[in-house]
C-alpha cells in the first residue's frame, strides 16, 4: 500500500486500511486491534452486532461497508459508527429519523456511488449524484464525510483509472457545488485493485483476503 502512495507521488498516511473482518470469527479483530487497526469493515448487520457482543470491551469502530435495508437502520446505528454505504435518499432519511429518536449526534456515513453502471453494484449512479448527494447533505442527522464505491472484479486496469478516477472527480464537484459539505473521504479500492484505487485518490482501501487471508 505504501508503495502504491509513494509511485503515485502521494505520502503513505493520506491512505489508510480498513480491515474487512466479515466472515472471520471475533477473534481476528482482537488480532487486528493488537496489530494498531482502529476501525474494520463488516457487510451485514447482524454478523457486526454478533461481533459486538461477543467482545463488547475490545476498542475498535465498526464500518457498516455493505447494503443495509432501510429495516435494520436503527440497529445498525447502534452497532456500527460509521456507514459507509448509504446509498439512496430514503436510506439517509430513514437513518436520520431513527438517530434523531435515538437522540443520538449525527451520524457519520459515507454516499456510495456507482460508478461502474453495473447493476449489481449498489450505489447512486454517478452521472446525477451531486444533487442527491446534496439532498442527503440536508439531513441534520448525519455527517457526509465522502464517497464510496465498488468497481467490478473483472474490470481491466484501464477502466479501473477511469471508473475510480470519476469517483474522484464526484467528490470534487461535492466540495464546489455543494454548500457546506466538507467531506474528504474516498473509501476505494479492495485486494484486487487497490494499487488503482490509490493512485487515483484514494484516502482508504477496504482489504480483506489480501491482508486477512481466504474468508471461510
Ligand atoms: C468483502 C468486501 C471488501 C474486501 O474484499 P477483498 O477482496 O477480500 O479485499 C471490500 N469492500 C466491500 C464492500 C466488501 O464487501
Amino acid at each position: 500500500m505504501a508503495e502504491a502512495a509513494i509511485a503515485a507521488g502521494r505520502p503513505p498516511e493520506s491512505v489508510s486500511i480498513l480491515p474487512v473482518t466479515k466472515g472471520f470469527p471475533s477473534e481476528k479483530l482482537r488480532d487486528i486491534v493488537d496489530a494498531g487497526f482502529q476501525a474494520v469493515g463488516e457487510n451485514r448487520v447482524g454478523e457486526a452486532e454478533a461481533k459486538r457482543d461477543l467482545i463488547p470491551d475490545l476498542d475498535v469502530s465498526y464500518h457498516m461497508i455493505g447494503h443495509l435495508q432501510r429495516n435494520k437502520a436503527a440497529t445498525a446505528i447502534r452497532v456500527f459508527d460509521r456507514i459507509d454505504s448509504v446509498d439512496s435518499v430514503r436510506l439517509a432519511r430513514r437513518l436520520d429519523t431513527v438517530g434523531a429518536s435515538s437522540e443520538r449526534p449525527a451520524i457519520p456515513v459515507l454516499v456510495q456511488v456507482n460508478a461502474s453502471g453495473e447493476t449489481s453494484k449498489g450505489g447512486l449512479p454517478i452521472d446525477d449524484a451531486v444533487g442527491t448527494i446534496r439532498s442527503i447533505c440536508e439531513l441534520d442527522g448525519l455527517r457526509v464525510q465522502g464517497l464510496m464505491t465498488m468497481a467490478p472484479i473483472d474490470a481491466d486496469d484501464r477502466r479501473l483509472h477511469e471508473i475510480f478516477g470519476s469517483v474522484r472527480t464526484c467528490l470534487e464537484l461535492c466540495r464546489e457545488h455543494i454548500a457546506g459539505f466538507e467531506g474528504s473521504e474516498l473509501s476505494m479500492g479492495m485486494s484486487g485493485d487497490f494499487e488503482i484505487a490509490i493512485a487515483e485518490g484514494a484516502t482508504q482501501v477496504r482489504l480483506g483476503t489480501v491482508l486477512l487471508g481466504e474468508r471461510r
